[in-house]
């Protein structure tokens, strides 16, 4: 049943609110980023959360913090050294995004993080549910911060099985959230549905016997909280394989690359990777000497890894090779100290991980 089918009138939201709420003050979790309601701590919290375990993040967020203390110090931060604290955080996009605004409410904003759900919309990074957390958590505005979490655990209150991967799903549930939020503590009431989701009404095996509004649940009441929400698969993940190189010079210097300005990990570095769609590995050394003009030759095969993006999924094999000729030509790479220097570039996991077989 649907909610358009089954309005609200029949959910008591006042006692709904009550029993969430009386839950989150006496259970909230101790997270750094509600110490205090600094809309661009918020921020940094939320951009770090998306698709990231709330234990993972928290170290990051502490040393982001730490090193950028306020918008004025992330505008001006030199964007590797964002990058090398978002290091293993993945999405790296969410870290140049997140300057990027940042950068635009110093100009543009006099450095106060706007209130104003427009405003904020416009700014780089954020999209509906960062807008929503933001004004909610920060500002105390009763606006909806719907995520897969939150429409997890609304799906299973009201008994909506609408697909929650459907994007008109989403706008559903930020009006029910609309209809529901606290009006005195909307703050609290999104982070205690974030904590219930989090915590309680978990994916998997929800603990419905401990969940403090479990008499407002109707998936609990009829029995089908495991069989809800309602998600479409995604998109198969295609997969793409590559030989990564760790060249090494004959000083024993290794050799690294900076990625393209756009796309997928932009701006980070990486071991030099060919793709084996393009070149098979008998003619890997001509069609290196074509793209990057050094002869090399190919030793052992040091391991495999594989790497699983939300879309795509790469099949990395790790081959050891001799830089034989020099080349007086400009190429993209540079060779690093492997003690001294190679800690200074900001990696992407799966390149941080093949740095065991140096
Ligand atoms: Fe989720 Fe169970 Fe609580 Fe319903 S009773 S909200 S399914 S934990």
């Amino acid at each position: 049943m649907t909610v358009q089918e089954k309005p609200l009138q029949n959910f008591n939201i006042s006692t709904f609110q009550n029993d969430l709420l009386d839950w989150y003050y006496a259970n909230k979790r101790d997270l750094p980023w509600r110490n205090d309601q600094d809309p661009y701590k918020v921020w940094v919290s939320e951009i770090m959360l998306q698709q990231t375990k709330v234990d993972t993040v928290i170290p990051y967020f502490n040393n982001f913090i730490e090193k950028f203390p306020t918008v004025y110090d992330l505008a001006v931060a030199d964007e590797q050294a964002v990058l090398k604290a978002w290091e293993g955080l993945g999405y790296y996009s969410r870290a140049r995004n997140l300057q990027t605004a940042v950068r635009e409410v110093v100009e543009n904003y006099g450095g106060q993080v706007p209130d104003d759900p427009n405003q904020l919309e416009g700014l780089k990074g954020i999209g509906s549910y960062t807008k929503g957390a933001i004004l909610s958590i920060a500002f105390n505005k009763p606006e909806p911060a719907v995520d897969g979490n939150v429409m997890r655990v609304f799906s299973r209150v009201l008994n909506i099985d609408e697909d929650i991967a459907l994007p008109k799903t989403k706008k559903l549930f930020e009006s029910v959230t609309r209809e529901i939020i606290s009006q005195e503590d909307p703050s609290s009431f999104n982070q205690a549905i974030m904590d219930l989701g989090a915590t309680i009404c978990t994916p998997k095996s929800p603990s419905c016997l401990l969940c403090p509004v479990q008499e407002h649940c109707e998936a609990f009441t009829l029995g089908v909280e495991e069989q809800l929400p309602i998600k479409s698969k995604a998109k198969k993940n295609k997969k793409i394989p590559y030989v990564v190189l760790l060249l090494k010079d004959k000083t024993g210097k290794i050799a690294i690359e900076k990625r393209p300005e756009d796309g997928l990990l932009a701006n980070l570095w990486q071991f030099p990777m060919v793709p084996l769609q393009e070149v098979t590995i008998d003619l890997l050394e001509n069609w290196f000497y074509a793209q990057y003009g050094l002869r090399i030759r190919l030793g052992q095969k040091l391991g495999d890894l594989k790497h699983v993006f939300s879309h795509l999924t790469w099949n990395l094999e790790i081959v050891e090779a001799k830089l034989f000729e020099e080349s007086s030509e400009e190429n993209c790479l540079i060779f690093v100290d492997k003690e001294k220097e190679l800690k200074d570039y900001p990696f992407p996991v799966s390149h941080q991980k093949m740095m065991q077989y140096l």
